[in-house]
Protein backbone atom coordinates (compact mmCIF):
# COMPACT_ATOMS: atom_id res chain seq x y z
CA UNK A 1 0.00 0.00 0.00
CA UNK A 2 1.36 3.08 -0.98
CA UNK A 3 0.56 6.51 1.05
CA UNK A 4 -0.02 9.41 -0.86
CA UNK A 5 1.31 11.62 1.85
CA UNK A 6 4.24 10.09 3.31
CA UNK A 7 7.19 11.57 1.31
CA UNK A 8 9.39 8.54 0.57
CA UNK A 9 6.69 6.06 -0.42
CA UNK A 10 5.96 9.13 -3.31
CA UNK A 11 9.52 10.62 -3.68
CA UNK A 12 11.59 7.79 -2.67
CA UNK A 13 13.83 7.14 0.15
CA UNK A 14 17.26 7.85 -1.44
CA UNK A 15 16.09 11.18 -2.25
CA UNK A 16 15.28 12.56 0.50
CA UNK A 17 18.27 14.86 0.98
CA UNK A 18 17.73 18.41 -0.36
CA UNK A 19 15.31 19.64 -2.53
CA UNK A 20 12.53 17.10 -1.78
CA UNK A 21 12.65 17.97 1.99
CA UNK A 22 11.12 21.15 0.65
CA UNK A 23 8.12 19.27 -0.17
CA UNK A 24 4.57 19.88 1.64
CA UNK A 25 1.36 18.09 1.87
CA UNK A 26 -1.53 20.72 1.30
CA UNK A 27 -5.15 19.96 0.95
CA UNK A 28 -6.37 22.70 1.17
CA UNK A 29 -6.37 25.73 -1.40
CA UNK A 30 -5.57 28.47 1.67
CA UNK A 31 -2.23 26.38 2.12
CA UNK A 32 -0.89 26.71 -1.28
CA UNK A 33 2.06 29.33 -0.88
CA UNK A 34 1.59 31.92 -3.79
CA UNK A 35 5.57 31.91 -4.53
CA UNK A 36 6.28 29.86 -7.86
CA UNK A 37 7.39 26.39 -7.54
CA UNK A 38 6.92 22.29 -8.49
CA UNK A 39 3.63 20.06 -7.04
CA UNK A 40 2.82 16.62 -7.43
CA UNK A 41 -0.91 16.62 -7.87
CA UNK A 42 -2.35 13.56 -6.66
CA UNK A 43 -6.01 12.58 -7.87
CA UNK A 44 -8.12 9.34 -7.36
CA UNK A 45 -10.43 6.81 -9.49
CA UNK A 46 -12.77 4.94 -7.72
CA UNK A 47 -13.50 2.74 -10.65
CA UNK A 48 -11.66 2.12 -13.76
CA UNK A 49 -13.32 4.42 -16.95
CA UNK A 50 -12.06 5.49 -20.45
CA UNK A 51 -11.17 8.95 -20.23
CA UNK A 52 -10.57 11.24 -23.66
CA UNK A 53 -8.12 13.19 -22.83
CA UNK A 54 -7.97 16.28 -25.43
CA UNK A 55 -5.83 15.01 -28.48
CA UNK A 56 -4.00 12.16 -27.35
CA UNK A 57 -8.01 10.50 -27.55
CA UNK A 58 -9.08 8.04 -25.17
CA UNK A 59 -7.20 6.68 -21.86
CA UNK A 60 -8.32 3.27 -20.41
CA UNK A 61 -7.50 4.53 -16.75
CA UNK A 62 -7.22 1.91 -13.85
CA UNK A 63 -9.12 2.38 -10.76
CA UNK A 64 -5.95 3.43 -8.46
CA UNK A 65 -4.36 7.28 -7.21
CA UNK A 66 -2.49 9.35 -10.27
CA UNK A 67 0.28 11.47 -9.87
CA UNK A 68 0.71 14.59 -12.05
CA UNK A 69 4.34 16.68 -11.50
CA UNK A 70 4.04 20.58 -12.81
CA UNK A 71 5.33 23.93 -11.94
CA UNK A 72 3.64 26.93 -11.26
CA UNK A 73 6.17 29.72 -12.76
CA UNK A 74 3.58 32.58 -13.59
CA UNK A 75 1.83 35.08 -11.54
CA UNK A 76 -0.04 33.63 -9.01
CA UNK A 77 2.48 31.08 -8.25
CA UNK A 78 1.57 27.63 -6.76
CA UNK A 79 -1.73 29.32 -4.89
CA UNK A 80 -2.68 29.66 -8.55
CA UNK A 81 -1.91 26.95 -10.35
CA UNK A 82 -2.58 24.49 -8.17
CA UNK A 83 -5.73 26.31 -6.63
CA UNK A 84 -6.99 25.87 -10.38
CA UNK A 85 -6.09 22.31 -9.79
CA UNK A 86 -8.19 21.98 -6.43
CA UNK A 87 -11.24 23.69 -8.11
CA UNK A 88 -13.30 21.21 -9.71
CA UNK A 89 -15.99 23.35 -11.64
CA UNK A 90 -18.44 22.16 -14.63
CA UNK A 91 -17.32 25.78 -16.56
CA UNK A 92 -13.27 24.76 -15.94
CA UNK A 93 -11.74 25.22 -19.32
CA UNK A 94 -10.33 21.92 -20.12
CA UNK A 95 -6.57 22.84 -21.47
CA UNK A 96 -4.04 20.52 -20.17
CA UNK A 97 -3.90 16.72 -20.37
CA UNK A 98 -4.21 16.92 -16.25
CA UNK A 99 -7.55 19.14 -16.86
CA UNK A 100 -9.06 16.41 -18.23
CA UNK A 101 -7.99 13.82 -15.51
CA UNK A 102 -8.98 16.09 -13.00
CA UNK A 103 -12.56 16.10 -14.33
CA UNK A 104 -13.45 12.66 -13.67
CA UNK A 105 -11.10 12.03 -10.75
CA UNK A 106 -11.12 12.97 -6.96
CA UNK A 107 -8.91 15.12 -5.50
CA UNK A 108 -6.51 13.62 -2.73
CA UNK A 109 -3.95 16.87 -1.84
CA UNK A 110 -1.01 18.22 -3.54
CA UNK A 111 2.89 18.27 -2.85
CA UNK A 112 3.86 21.69 -3.11
CA UNK A 113 7.58 23.00 -3.05
CA UNK A 114 8.33 26.51 -3.38
CA UNK A 115 11.51 26.93 -6.23
CA UNK A 116 12.95 29.71 -8.79
CA UNK A 117 13.58 27.05 -10.85
CA UNK A 118 11.43 25.11 -13.36
CA UNK A 119 12.31 21.22 -11.64
CA UNK A 120 8.90 19.59 -12.84
CA UNK A 121 11.36 17.16 -15.12
CA UNK A 122 13.93 16.31 -12.07
CA UNK A 123 10.92 15.81 -10.01
CA UNK A 124 9.34 13.40 -12.86
CA UNK A 125 12.50 11.69 -13.15
CA UNK A 126 12.75 10.60 -9.50
CA UNK A 127 9.17 9.01 -9.70
CA UNK A 128 10.33 7.76 -12.48
CA UNK A 129 12.30 5.71 -10.53
CA UNK A 130 9.56 4.20 -7.30
CA UNK A 131 8.89 0.75 -8.30
CA UNK A 132 5.55 1.44 -7.36
CA UNK A 133 4.31 4.18 -9.48
CA UNK A 134 3.63 3.57 -13.61
CA UNK A 135 4.43 6.37 -16.35
CA UNK A 136 1.41 7.28 -18.28
CA UNK A 137 3.02 7.89 -21.06
CA UNK A 138 2.84 10.59 -23.42
CA UNK A 139 0.34 12.61 -20.53
CA UNK A 140 1.28 15.97 -19.03
CA UNK A 141 4.75 15.55 -21.15
CA UNK A 142 4.12 17.63 -24.41
CA UNK A 143 6.22 20.26 -23.59
CA UNK A 144 9.57 18.34 -22.75
CA UNK A 145 11.23 15.23 -23.39
CA UNK A 146 10.05 13.32 -20.51
CA UNK A 147 8.14 9.61 -21.23
CA UNK A 148 5.55 11.58 -19.29
CA UNK A 149 4.28 13.34 -16.25
CA UNK A 150 1.83 11.10 -14.82
CA UNK A 151 1.95 8.27 -12.42
CA UNK A 152 -0.39 5.53 -11.84
CA UNK A 153 -0.57 3.22 -8.52
CA UNK A 154 -3.14 1.08 -8.14
CA UNK A 155 -4.46 1.96 -4.54
ZN1 LIG B 1 9.42 16.49 -18.28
Amino acid sequence: MMNYNEKAAVFGRQSLASTINEFNWVTATDALPKQSGSYVLVLHLDDDKLIQVGKLGGLDCRAGSYYYVGSAMGPGGLASRVGRHFRNTKDKKLRWHIDYLRAQMSLVGCWVMVSEARIECEISELLSHNPNLTVISKVGSSDCSCAGHVYFAPQ
